[in-house]
């Protein structure tokens, strides 16, 4: 077999600035030790995140002209309503501005105190909309999802024995919705088969709860199932895509991951009255309905996006950067979650830094090594982000202590990813001299966006 090689030719570029490591040893105390705050120009490989921060297509851009900016009934909104509607056969089309804003009028319609919502994993943003409502977002992850180090096909799976157990203690009319997030985002980008969404989907019924899918990054599933789930090979990511979304009632979407965007969501359901009250939140805190917090040229890019996600070429060389990266530092002894999801590396920062207890941040210390030594930009999800402290002043620490290096789609080449390699094989060769860290400054919810911390002595 050849090369799988980026399926495009750049047309635009755009520099990126080299800093020394004295600066950047400035720089990051200076961001009190929290990448959030370290400004984008001081970054040369930024692996932060995957949202938002997709190369747009030429074809996009040339959407971006067509926009159609009327306030009311925009050209460009039945161009966005209908690409949606071709994956996701759903009824009601919403747009946002992105996805927690989905979430946000979701959740302020269906939660309120006494409410659980279930999920495979929530997203922290889902969980914090979960929770701003008064409502609790439980997760029922199967076993092999907990465990880095173990390799199975669909590690984003939802473990429905666990699901059905709880609804039969806590009551079917307590809950709300059932939320599958795929890929499973928190979960390590991991995959959910057909094979779970239709056993989720055949417990909802059961006890007539609704289901939802958390849809950000559908498309990359649906090349996992095509690769990976007997009878799936034959099928286009479109038709994998249609037959998962066939088995939901709704599904939240940011189309900052798959639909190319850098800015812009929707929410989508078959219920009438549930979109009539989800539509009235909407036009409160959004805007009109068929605009929903975006111009009229986001919505084509949108539209668009959503046709280019789901090539198979795309999905082809999308999947092969994750493997490739995660390949070579496998061969080189770095723990990582294994095998790759969809959208990150994942470092195991438990097997990475065992010498750091997980209550002084094993991650976020990794995190501040791999800036410090390549300028490369990383994201701790762990102890950090997920991490809770009792009163009583005990830790409690998540399953997983990651660190994770999103890609950002279609944006960085081969010889970027050779760099990213070496300089966290540096990392880990030094692993002996990470140090622990401590939360100096830290805010009641999401705090990892603008904690900050310093090293313990
Ligand atoms: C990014 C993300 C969200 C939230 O979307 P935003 O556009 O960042 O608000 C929700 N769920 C998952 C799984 C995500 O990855």
């Amino acid at each position: 077999m050849k090369t799988i090689i980026e399926p495009f030719k750049i047309k635009a570029v755009e520099p990126i600035r080299f800093t020394t490591k004295e600066e950047r040893t400035t720089l990051l105390k200076k961001a009190g030790y929290n990448p959030f705050s370290i400004h984008a120009d001081d970054v040369l490989i930024d692996l932060l995140t995957d949202s938002g921060t997709s190369a747009m297509s030429s074809e996009q851009w040339a959407g971006i002209m067509l926009g159609d900016e009327s306030y009311a009934g925009s050209k460009s909104f039945y161009k966005f309503d209908s690409a949606v509607k071709k994956i996701t056969g759903l009824k009601n089309v919403i747009p946002t501005h992105q996805g927690r804003a989905s979430e946000k009028i979701l959740f302020t319609v269906l939660g309120g105190k006494g409410k659980y919502f279930c999920s495979n994993t929530h997203f922290d943003t889902t969980r914090a909309n979960v929770e701003y409502s008064g409502a609790e977002a439980v997760d029922f992850m199967t076993e092999v999802g907990k465990h880095p180090e173990m390799k199975a096909d669909f590690k984003g799976n939802m473990d429905t024995e666990a699901l059905e157990s709880f609804i039969k203690k806590t009551g079917a009319e307590n809950i709300p919705l059932v939320l599958m997030t795929v890929t499973n985002n928190s979960g390590g980008g991991q995959p959910v088969s057909m094979q779970n969404i239709k056993d989720a989907r055949k417990i909802c019924d059961k006890y007539g709860i609704p289901f939802f899918l958390d849809a950000c990054r559908f498309a990359e599933n649906a090349y996992f199932i095509k690769r990976r789930e007997k009878g799936y090979e034959n099928k286009s990511p479109l038709e994998i895509a249609q037959e998962m979304f066939s088995y939901v009632d709704g599904c939240t979407m940011s189309a900052k991951k798959d639909a190319f965007a850098n800015i812009g969501g929707f929410l989508a359901m078959n219920d009438d009255n549930i979109a009539m009250l989800c539509r009235n939140l909407l036009i409160v805190t959004e805007g009109f309905t068929t605009y929903g917090g975006l111009a009229g040229r986001d919505l084509e890019a949108i539209a668009q996006g959503l046709v280019e996600i789901l090539d198979e070429h795309y999905l082809e060389y999308r999947i092969r950067c994750v493997e490739y990266l995660g390949e070579k530092l496998v061969n080189n002894n770095v723990p990582i979650l294994e095998p790759p999801g969809g959208h990150a590396i994942y470092l195991d920062a438990i097997r990475f830094a065992p010498h750091i207890p997980q209550y002084q941040f094993p991650g976020q210390s990794i995190v501040c090594e791999l800036y410090l030594e390549g300028g490369i930009r990383a994201c701790e999800i762990g102890s950090v982000m997920f991490g809770k402290d009792l009163p009583d002043g005990t830790h409690i620490s998540p399953a997983m202590e990651l660190v994770r290096m999103a890609i950002p789609r279609r944006v960085y080449t081969q010889s970027h990813f050779d760099y990213m390699i070496e300089v966290i094989i540096d990392v880990y060769n030094q692993r002996k001299n990470l140090r622990g860290m401590k939360i100096t400054e830290e805010a009641p919810m999401l705090r990892h966006f603008t904690a900050k911390f310093d090293y313990v002595d």
